[in-house]
């Protein structure tokens, strides 16, 4: 179909989600390889965000998964995991469960990050009920961390720390307290890593004390937090967390939906920092996006009450473990281990932060921070005092000037102001040097004419 046609097409009928839809036509991305994006007018473009934080393979990698997704769908194009299964999803979820850390062996098959989210909070509800027979309502409540995203349905919506997301959906589903996540960057100048822990703790202990631990199930928390400006936690936190959740019996819970499947160099980010979660959520990365699957990993001790006779976790969805799905997961996941994905971030991340702390020069840049492939830049109206800019200021530095002028350069990355500003630079895991000098370098034009254009 012609450009023309298909931009009217997508102006009458096509409904983008969280887009401001009165503005002008939408970009039109045709196709991909490798770290790189082609629009309908040839335009090419450096994918520094993944997609959304999710085509970890990159996008070349479509002949190889569409064979095992053609193969599969020869062979069974649909079956449901309802009382039923087929060999993908046993194997999906053996590789999955071989790849997780400890024994989070249990693996429910859903088809993204939102209703994988929705399955954790649901999970741990009825947990406590199976396991010590409590009445449903008993122990129900969730805590999360101000700023971070866990998804749009109204559970996980509920979970998400970023209050204009909520409000206009409240009511939401009772009861969610955000604490706390782990900026640093404007705590007080001289605060230790263990200060700033001991600080987080005590609020965490003190929420789930004004709760009333008897009535909370569930801490959810990505091991990096991506909105905010991925935020990596102080040295005890996971420690202290993981007590803490011990000690007034709640499950812990790791949103690994951006953090799973290589972004910090593993398959999950919850082995490297040591989290010990009960409960992972992954979905992104489990498929490089090639296909819409996610899933709740669980370990042998959430696992053991739901194994009783007549004991079920009642919940499900149709396209949960969907085989064609689960045939595009196992691929990715042999291609992933083929490509030396792992060692690859891990032996480029140094590499790939360095390159990115040279954009620190600029008097606009204040903060650089992240881990793995996985990086934001605060953005600061005063390096010195680390002063912000205002909502008005950042509306006109982030959608008035900074996301289209760094697309027009031809850089898809991120200008995100959930919190403080940032840009978000999380590329596909087969970025090598050479992109991230070409981020870099555009991110470095445009910083420095955003600054004029702020003064
Ligand atoms: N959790 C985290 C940490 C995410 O970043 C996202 C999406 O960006 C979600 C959950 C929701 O995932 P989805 O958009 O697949 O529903």
């Amino acid at each position: 179909m012609a450009a023309t046609d298909l931009r009217q097409l997508a102006n009458d009928h096509l409904w983008l989600h969280f887009t401001r839809m009165g503005g002008h036509a939408p970009p039109i991305i045709v196709s991909g390889d490798g770290c790189y994006l082609e629009d309908d007018e040839g335009n090419r473009y450096l994918d520094a965000l993944a997609g959304l934080f999710s085509v970890n393979l990159g996008y070349g990698f479509g002949d190889e998964i569409g064979q095992a997704a053609h193969e599969q769908m020869k062979e069974l194009p649909f079956y449901t995991n309802w009382t039923y299964a087929h060999p993908r999803a046993i194997e999906l979820a053996a590789e999955v469960a071989s790849l997780a850390p400890g024994d989070l062996n249990r693996v429910f098959f859903v088809s993204g990050g939102s209703e994988a989210v929705e399955a954790a909070w649901k999970l741990a509800r009825q947990f406590f009920i199976a396991r010590d027979g409590l009445p449903p309502g008993k122990k129900y409540k969730a805590i999360a961390r101000k700023i971070a995203y866990h998804g749009t349905t109204m559970g996980a919506l509920s979970i998400n720390g970023i209050e204009a997301l909520r409000a206009p959906f409240e009511p939401l589903v009772p009861e969610v307290r955000h604490v706390s996540n782990t900026n640093r960057y404007h705590r007080p100048a001289g605060e230790t890593e263990e200060q700033f822990t001991a600080v987080l703790l005590e609020e965490l202990e003190r929420t789930i004390l004004e709760m009333d631990p008897e009535t909370v199930c569930l801490v959810h928390m990505e091991p990096v937090q991506n909105a905010g400006g991925a935020f990596v936690a102080p040295a005890g936190y996971w420690a202290g967390v993981r007590a803490l959740c011990d000690k007034y019996d709640i499950l812990l819970s790791a949103d690994e939906v951006i953090t799973g499947f290589g972004r910090l160099g593993h398959w999950f980010a919850s082995e490297r920092y040591d989290i010990r979660p009960d409960i992972v959520t992954t979905a992104k990365g489990l498929s490089s996006s090639y296909a819409a699957i996610g899933a709740v990993v669980a370990t042998e001790r959430v696992m053991e009450p739901f194994l009783a006779d007549t004991s079920m976790y009642s919940h499900g969805i149709t396209f949960g473990g969907h085989p064609v799905m689960a045939a595009i997961a196992l691929k990715n996941i042999e291609i992933m281990k083929r490509e030396g994905i792992m060692e690859h971030v891990l032996s480029n991340e140094d590499a790939f932060r360095s390159t990115l702390a040279q954009l620190l020069d600029l008097p606009i840049a204040g903060d650089l921070r992240g881990a793995g492939f996985f990086y934001a830049l605060e953005l600061v109206k005063d390096k010195e005092t680390r002063e912000t800019f205002s909502d008005e200021e950042c509306e006109h530095l982030l959608r008035g000037f900074l996301s289209h002028r760094l697309f027009e350069k031809g850089l898809i990355c991120r200008a995100d102001d959930r919190g403080d500003p940032v840009i978000q630079i999380s590329p596909p895991l087969v970025a090598t040097q050479a992109q991230f000098d070409e981020m870099t370098g555009i991110l470095g034009d445009v910083l420095a004419e955003a600054w004029k254009e702020m003064h």
